[in-house]
This record gives structure tokens, sequence and C-alpha cells, in this order.
């Protein structure tokens, strides 16, 4: 049983949209979607990935801030929850559901998830800085929402004029390599 590599929706798709559900039962088939969102994160390349992203609606990220060490500090998060924030911090972000765009973006600086693992524990631990953005950012996915959403609606009507006219043309939405999206 190999894992396998999923496509990563791509906005404008309704699907990325759609809220995701509480992941009720953890069987086997839980522990295989996620095998395959950590190699279809690491393949983009990303440093972090939802289930939203490849058509999913269970609750679950993916997230790996330091893939030079590849798994060394690879997160795989069941239902999870922001239960504190605080501060605030300014991020330049990608998406790899948002080909080809960045900026910045305002998001709290430091947070306290909770969340399952796939061993069926619960889990609560702290992060900030690249790890509290990741968090943010994923969690945002899961609500049906991307980072385009909370900035200007100028610069957000900008993007998607170029994305649809990228479309209309036959073009292909190419993902930037360079820059790890999340
Ligand atoms: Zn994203």
């Amino acid at each position: 049983m190999g894992s396998m590599i999923r496509e990563i929706l791509t906005y404008p798709d309704p699907r990325l949209k759609k809220a995701a559900t509480e992941v009720a039962n953890m069987d086997g088939s839980l522990a295989e979607l996620v095998e395959d969102m950590v190699q279809t994160m690491y393949a983009a390349p990303g440093i972090g990935l939802a289930a939203t992203q490849v058509g999913s609606q269970d609750r679950i990220i993916v997230i790996d801030a330091h893939p030079d060490e590849k798994g060394k500090e690879l997160l795989k998060l069941i239902n999870p929850r922001i239960t504190t924030s605080e501060g605030f911090i300014v991020w330049e972000e990608g998406c790899l559901s948002v080909v080809d765009y960045t900026a910045e973006v305002k998001r709290a600086a430091k947070v306290e998830v909770t969340a399952w693992t796939l061993d069926q524990e619960e889990i609560t631990f702290q992060a900030e800085e690249l790890l509290a953005v990741c968090l943010q950012h994923e969690l945002d996915h899961l609500t049906g929402k991307l980072f385009i959403d909370r900035i200007s609606r100028l610069k957000r009507e900008l993007y998607a004029r170029r994305v649809k006219k990228l479309i209309r043309e036959g073009r292909p939405l190419e993902r930037s390599k360079e820059s790890p999206g999340i």
C-alpha cells in the first residue's frame, strides 16, 4: 500500500469554499488520506495542506514548516481547533491553491491549538511565527476561506481578473516552485 499524490484544487474551484466537517471515525481510510496529504504537500512543494485542498471534507491538516528536515516536525492534525490567540503578525503568504500570487496577511502572532493525532490522542500545543501563520492559514481552508479573502477587495479582484484571463486564454496556471506554498 503506497501513498498517492493527489491533485491540489486551485482557485476558483468552488470546492475550496466548502467547510469541512469534524472527523468522527478514525479508521484505516483516514490514515490513507493523511499519508496522501503528506506526500502531496512535500511533492508540491508545500509546508502545509488542508484536506479541503484535495477535495476532502474531513477536518484534517498536515504541516511541516521545516521541510529541509523532512518529517522531523511533521504535524498531522485531526479536528484541529485554535483555543487561544494573541498579538498580531504580518506575513507574506502564498498558497498551493492560489497559484502565482503572494500577499501580506495579518494574523495572530501566537496561537494555542488542540487537535487529535492519528493515534487518537488529544494534543495541545503553542505555536508562533511561521508555524502560527501556517496553522491559521490551514484552519481557514477548513472553513472554506483562502488567504485572498483576507486582503483588500481591490487586490483580490485584480487577482481574480488575472486568473479569469489566463483561463479564458487556455493558459495553464503554473504553481511557482520557488517559494513553498501553504
Ligand atoms: Zn493554502
